[in-house]
């Protein structure tokens, strides 16, 4: 029997019956895709919204934040590889938490949004969806936190419900970006500007890395691509990298690097650019 392909992000797998994808948490069961982490989440938090990152969206309020398991992409650095790299098996362990409770909390933690973060929010993108509706209705606003890989249909749709969204540009470098991630830099890079064009507010954050996207060259085609394609007033965060997960192999990144990558983003015409993880 043909597969079942799977139309929440990119990589649009092609699932036999009883096998998940790629982010280890949607699967075909019996035909049709079950997202396996639909109403688990596994992080429940409540966060000042310039955690995200978000700099320049409803600053000094507080919004909800959940995440599930499973990411679609699979970082070596990943700084929460314990819940992104986890797989289906172990959803059922963890109580099931209705969009109708988690909108109910968010509103009792006199939070003004809920954030789909932690992990990738396409992942698990009807879950999302149904917390969002239900969040409009009673005056919250949506954020995703994402690595920017949704399918045509997804990307299309949360322009219509996400109030708005950092996005993690990751490398300019489509090779490196293949390597690391498993995707392609160019569906990122699409996906950027069909947000650009929207009404979600947009953030774009960058975590630096040493030896793979810290050379001038890279910083600046990042920096320039935000600038000429998605607009001068998108805010940048350059954020220092920690040894994490499987890369432990070089050290953090010095302030240095981040602060003149901060003077990058601005002389090529950024508006608001921020230096994150500097301790
Ligand atoms: S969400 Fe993406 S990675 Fe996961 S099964 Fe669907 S297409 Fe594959």
């Amino acid at each position: 029997m043909p597969g079942v392909k799977c139309g929440l992000c990119a990589h649009a797998c092609l699932l036999s019956d009883g096998k998940t994808g790629i982010c280890g948490v949607n699967k075909n069961t019996g035909g049709r895709i079950e997202c396996t982490v639909y109403g688990r989440p596994v992080a429940k938090n409540i966060d000042p919204v310039e955690k995200k990152p978000l700099r320049r969206f409803m600053s000094g309020t507080y919004t909800y934040s959940i995440g599930t398991f499973g990411c679609n992409f699979k970082c070596e650095w990943c700084q929460n590889y314990h819940i992104s790299q986890a797989k289906s098996e172990k959803v059922e362990m963890l109580p099931f938490v209705s969009p109708e409770e988690i909108v109910l909390s968010a509103i009792r933690s006199n939070c003004l949004s809920i954030s789909c973060t932690y992990n990738e929010p396409t992942v698990f993108y009807p879950y999302a969806k149904d917390i969002g509706m239900i969040a409009k209705e009673k005056g919250l606003k949506n954020i995703f936190v994402s690595n920017g890989y949704q399918s045509d249909e997804v990307i299309h749709e949360m322009t219509g419900w996400v109030n708005a969204i950092n996005v993690d540009l990751k490398c300019f470098d489509r090779s490196n970006h293949k390597k690391f991630t498993g995707a392609d830099l160019d569906v990122v890079l699409k996906n950027l500007k069909i947000l650009a064009d929207s009404d979600v507010h947009l953030e774009i954050t960058t975590l630096i890395i040493p030896g793979i996207n810290d050379s001038d060259e890279e910083i600046e085609a990042i920096a320039e691509f935000i600038s000429n394609e998605l607009g001068k007033n998108v805010p940048w965060h350059v954020s220092a990298f920690h040894p994490d997960y499987k890369m432990t192999d070089r050290n953090q990144t010095p302030a240095e690097r981040v602060y003149t990558a901060v003077e990058t983003g601005k002389k090529a015409g950024l508006e608001f650019v921020y230096a994150g993880n500097i301790w």
